[in-house]
């Protein structure tokens, strides 16, 4: 079992910057003092794991993860409650995807607990980097594993690297208000790019995906959308958004989000469909096409729809658009964010931030 004792005492960022930073902190773009590390080598297993000072990496140029992006990575946050006491939610949720995403990029597992060991260390080394809670601030943590080995044949790297990083974040998306009610974020539908395709890398946490959504990200921003809502191969078959899962809400109180395959499996999505019938809500969990969503938020057939992720907790949907002429400019309920929504976001931060009793252990 791996320990990640902390090795090293980085000179400590001045308090007052820290202090600057976390009142204002955006997300991903400041880090704490500390990270976790690990090698893993194909003699010697796991092994030299620590926590130390946040320093960078020096590669040589022929390492495996700058040509073959052999790379994988998790996102998770560490939670201040009102009593001071810092958590994680369902933190063994990502330690199991990242075994899962290691499986299908040909990386070494981390055992569970190792995992969590290092980041229970990490977060004890930079506890005074978890912001007080104002709306929804936390540290955001990122673990990530990447094939370190110096060898230009494509073949697993036998020598790979484990950090895990933190980073104080705030609310990840702003959404369009409607004068004084809550609105949402605007979605591109692309007839030019799609995500995953059966077989692919969809279900895995790995670089590649996002690198590979650029094109259709700018190109949302392009038509004034905030991220792309990825279709399947067909392009009618709706998947996921940039960093989040889809739930759509219907009249008769049906929860719909599309089925496990070439989507990520979000832990927001399963903690969603976990508390989704406490709001009177029937989960499905099925195809659903575009052709339905835009006739659905037309007759008013589907009352809300909503993403749901751990850097964008519940964001609520308020439009799509597309070049399609039956999806050109769709609006869900007058692109005022819908009570079924507000309540599940209410009741996640709630078990997230420990205002609220926790019956799952979560
Ligand atoms: N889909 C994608 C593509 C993502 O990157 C994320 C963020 N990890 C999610 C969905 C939501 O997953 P989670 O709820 O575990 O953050």
């Amino acid at each position: 079992m791996l320990k990640f004792t902390t090795t090293s005492a980085p000179e400590p960022t001045p308090a007052a910057e820290r202090e600057t930073i976390l009142e204002n902190p955006g997300f991903g773009a400041h880090f704490t003092d500390h990270m976790a590390a690990a090698t893993w080598s194909a003699e010697r297993g796991w092994h030299d794991d620590r926590v130390g000072a946040l320093e960078p990496f020096t590669l040589h140029p022929a390492s495996a993860v700058l040509h073959y992006a052999q790379e994988i990575f998790e996102g998770l946050k560490a939670y201040r409650h009102d009593d001071g006491s810092i958590w994680l939610f369902r933190p063994d949720m990502n330690a199991a995807r990242l075994q899962r995403s290691a499986r299908r990029l040909c990386l070494p597992e981390l055992p569970i607990e190792d995992f969590l060991t290092s980041l229970e260390q990490l977060v004890t080394a930079d506890a005074a980097w978890v912001p007080q809670v104002r709306t929804e601030e936390s540290l955001y943590l990122r673990p990530f594993m990447v094939g370190t080995e110096n060898f230009l044949g494509v073949r697993p790297s036998a020598i790979v690297d484990y950090r895990v990083i933190a980073s104080p974040a705030q609310a990840y998306f702003t959404t369009r208000d409607r004068g004084n009610q809550p609105g949402g974020v605007r979605l591109w539908i692309s007839d030019k790019y799609i995500r995953a395709a059966k077989g692919g890398t969809g279900t895995a946490k790995c670089g590649g995906n996002y690198g590979g959504s650029l094109a259709g990200q700018i190109e949302a921003q392009e038509h004034d959308c905030d991220q792309v809502l990825w279709t399947d191969v067909d392009g009618e078959g709706l998947e996921e958004s940039g960093t989040m899962n889809l739930c759509v809400v219907t009249r008769d109180g049906e929860l719909i989000t599309p089925g496990l395959g070439t989507i990520l499996e979000g832990v927001t999505r399963d903690s969603v469909m976990e508390i989704a019938p406490e709001h009177g809500l029937t989960v499905s969990e099925r195809r659903i096409t575009v052709t339905e969503l835009a006739e659905g938020a037309r007759s008013g057939e589907i009352t809300e729809v909503f993403a749901c992720g751990t850097a964008a907790v519940i964001t609520p949907i308020a439009e799509f658009a597309s070049e399609r002429p039956n999806v050109r400019d769709v609006v869900v309920s007058d692109g005022v964010a819908g009570p079924k929504t507000l309540a599940i976001r209410e009741h996640l931060l709630g078990l997230q931030l420990g205002k609220i009793d926790d019956p799952r252990g979560w």
